[in-house]
């Protein structure tokens, strides 16, 4: 069989199966990691052990260019639910315990979508979109809460149910234990399906904690420990699926939500959290349909987060909301009927300031902000500069955006330059403001390519 019939046959035996949603749509999973390197598991290279997500990949499809929507946890948590950017939603920031705001009330989360095709759904985890009880994930869609409503390095750390705190300093050595246990409990309960469980873990953000049994076990410190913790309870999670014989009716995704912090590794990107470079924003994502896509699949073509609302939509026969989504629907990447999509650019933002545009294989910094990773912000403040020169980076030759072939390549600068001020427009006023401030703002022409810009000193 050459591969565009086995391609072809698989894609036939695939959509007889996706035909089934208009009567019996799948039960869906999606497991979010915080904070978890590209490189950080088995199947994308490292020496991490993660058995169950290996074998996840084994048996279903593995992207190597899978993005978020952004360098950090609640906008790329934003984006995921919502399928749009999250500078239209209301998060185009990190949240913290005494923010009074979240995720915009008049959007429609995954779950409300879901929910609308009579799923059940659960919450258990880091929720990170707001912590009034109205942002709360039982006022977004979900029928039931358990987890830390914010980041485990914010304070206080409170372990809620539901809307209610149940403990006030959540005990973080035995958090994914208890997460786990509470998904198998829902899954227990919900195995009567449709049901939707989005399981976001806490780690492995830091504070670092793994439970005795993990703790000082892998070759990585207590990093891996976590992450180690983190593969036992997706095995967990597939084995209780299984067991309720629900494995070829139950659709499981992986991902993070941005790249690796002070620990993890990016793999052999440039960058890491709170970065616009590849290492900030490329994650691992497998997802596991037995049955319905093919074992073992590897897809290179682009992917975002954003994709997961409208693919998951697609496949459950659940209605998209009004507002325009920003994601695309990747069922013919999943089934192996297309190894590419030809898309808009994606766009990426500090805040409210774009910075960069990943347009296929293209990668074009426009500007950048003043500092690194969570470094103190200089004096002045922390403010985007346009770069001297767009830099160009051509990710399929040059992952690690280490060669800016910008000069070479004037055509396609100006081509993606044309197409982000063809998308501008429709994004909400603080963008527009921010883009034309960071144009007055003078930076300094003799930044170095790839440097953070250093602001003109008057
Ligand atoms: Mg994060």
């Amino acid at each position: 069989m050459t591969r565009r019939n086995f391609l072809a046959a698989a894609g036939a035996g695939i959509g007889s199966r996706l035909g089934r949603a208009a009567g019996s749509p799948p039960n869906i999973i999606f497991i979010l990691c915080d904070d978890l390197g590209y490189g950080d598991l088995g199947c994308y290279g490292s020496r991490i052990r993660t058995p169950n997500l290996d074998r996840m990949a084994a048996e279903g499809v593995r992207f190597t260019n899978f993005c978020s929507a952004d360098p950090v946890c609640s906008p790329s948590r934003a984006a995921l639910l919502t399928g749009r950017y999250p500078t239209r939603v209301g998060v185009p920031r990190v949240l913290f315990p005494q923010d009074t705001g979240g995720l915009n009330l008049d959007e429609t989360t995954l779950a409300n979508a879901l929910k609308q095709r009579g799923y059940r759904s659960m919450c258990i985890g880091k929720w990170h979109l707001g912590r009034p009880v109205e942002y709360l994930p039982t006022s977004r869609g979900f029928d039931g809460y358990f987890g830390i409503p914010y980041s485990n390095d914010m304070a206080p750390r409170v372990l809620m149910r539901d809307t209610q705190v149940i403990e006030q300093t959540a005990d973080l050595e035995t958090l994914t234990r208890r997460y786990t246990e509470e998904a198998q409990r829902f899954l227990e309960a919900a195995k009567g399906g449709p049901f939707f469980l989005y399981m976001p873990h806490t780690f492995p953000h830091i504070p670092l904690a793994a439970s005795a049994r993990f703790r000082g076990k892998s070759a990585e410190g207590l990093y891996g420990d976590v992450v180690e913790e983190v593969d036992w309870s997706v095995g967990e999670v597939l084995r209780t699926v299984d067991a309720n014989g629900l494995d070829q009716n139950t659709l499981v995704m992986f991902s993070s939500d941005n790249g690796p912090w002070y620990q993890g590794s990016p793999g052999k990107l440039r960058g890491r959290k709170n970065t616009t470079y590849e290492g900030g924003i490329r994650e691992p994502f497998l997802a596991r349909w037995p049955g319905a896509f093919p074992a073992g699949r590897v897809v290179d073509g682009l992917a975002s987060m954003m994709d997961v609302f409208p693919t998951v939509a697609g496949i459950c026969g659940a209605p998209l909301p009004a507002k325009p989504l920003d994601g695309i629907d990747i069922r013919t990447l999943l089934q192996g009927a297309k190894e590419s999509i030809e898309r808009p650019p994606l766009l990426y933002f500090d805040n409210w300031d774009l910075q960069c545009a990943r347009w296929m294989n293209w990668k074009l910094h426009i500007a950048r902000h003043n500092t690194a990773a969570y470094t103190p912000a200089p004096p002045g403040g922390r403010h985007s500069y346009l770069l001297p020169k767009p830099e160009l980076y051509n990710l399929a030759s040059d992952p690690d955006e280490s060669y800016d072939v910008a000069a070479e390549n004037r055509q396609m600068v100006i081509d993606i330059q044309q197409k982000i001020a063809a998308m501008l427009p429709s994004f909400p006023e603080p963008v527009q403001r921010a883009w034309a401030e960071a144009k007055a703002r003078q930076a300094d022409p003799n930044t170095p390519t790839g440097a953070y810009p250093q602001p003109v000193v008057h």
